[in-house]
């Protein structure tokens, strides 16, 4: 199966420039989600996951279902004020601005061995701030998966030292 072919690349969105990545048309068969799923809870299974953590919205699409597979935990990474109890913040900084992300203070257990996963990793940003929450909360990250990898924006510099796992490279 080509997972390419259930992309849908969508010019000039959200604004002029960006060759935007549409998994929505990937979800919406069923088959070809489930092999895309499948794929992520080999390589969990490989790292002994025992929580998975991804960032609102499209990081729950291709989280959700690794942890219903595996039987274990997923805890969200939101945008402040989404989450109703005691959070942690972490904010880092976007081309202009900055952006801050969130966790509930007990969503990890201290040692939990944890798999992140998002959609696509762009520049890092993201997920660099998704492991500054996990790691202060005391988990250690073991494995972080993607649908997409856009490896020209060399995202993983960001990320190095940590094991990474995509099924696609643009
Ligand atoms: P980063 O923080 O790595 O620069 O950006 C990654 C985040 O932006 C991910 O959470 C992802 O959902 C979103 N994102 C950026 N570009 C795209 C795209 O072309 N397609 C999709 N599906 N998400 C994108």
């Amino acid at each position: 199966m080509n997972f390419k072919d259930y992309i849908t690349i969508v010019p000039n969105w959200p604004k002029e420039g960006v060759q935007f990545k549409d998994i929505s048309s990937l979800m919406n068969d069923g088959k070809v989600y489930k092999a895309a799923t499948d794929k992520i809870v080999e390589y969990a299974k490989e790292k002994d996951v025992d929580l998975v953590v991804g960032p609102e919205a499209r990081g729950f699409i291709v989280g959700c279902p690794i942890s219903y597979a595996l039987e274990i935990g997923f805890a969200p990474v939101r945008k402040p004020g989404k989450l109703p109890r005691e959070v942690i913040s972490y904010n880092y900084d976007l081309e202009y601005g900055t952006n801050t992300l969130t966790m509930h203070k007990d969503a990890i257990k201290p040692g939990q061995r944890v798999l992140i996963t998002d959609d696509l990793l762009a520049t890092g940003g993201t997920i660099e701030a998704t492991i500054k929450l996990v790691e202060e909360l005391g988990g250690i990250v073991v494995g972080i998966a993607f649908l997409i990898e856009l490896s020209y924006l060399e995202g993983r510099k960001k990320l190095e030292g940590y094991d990474i796992f995509t099924l696609m490279t643009y």
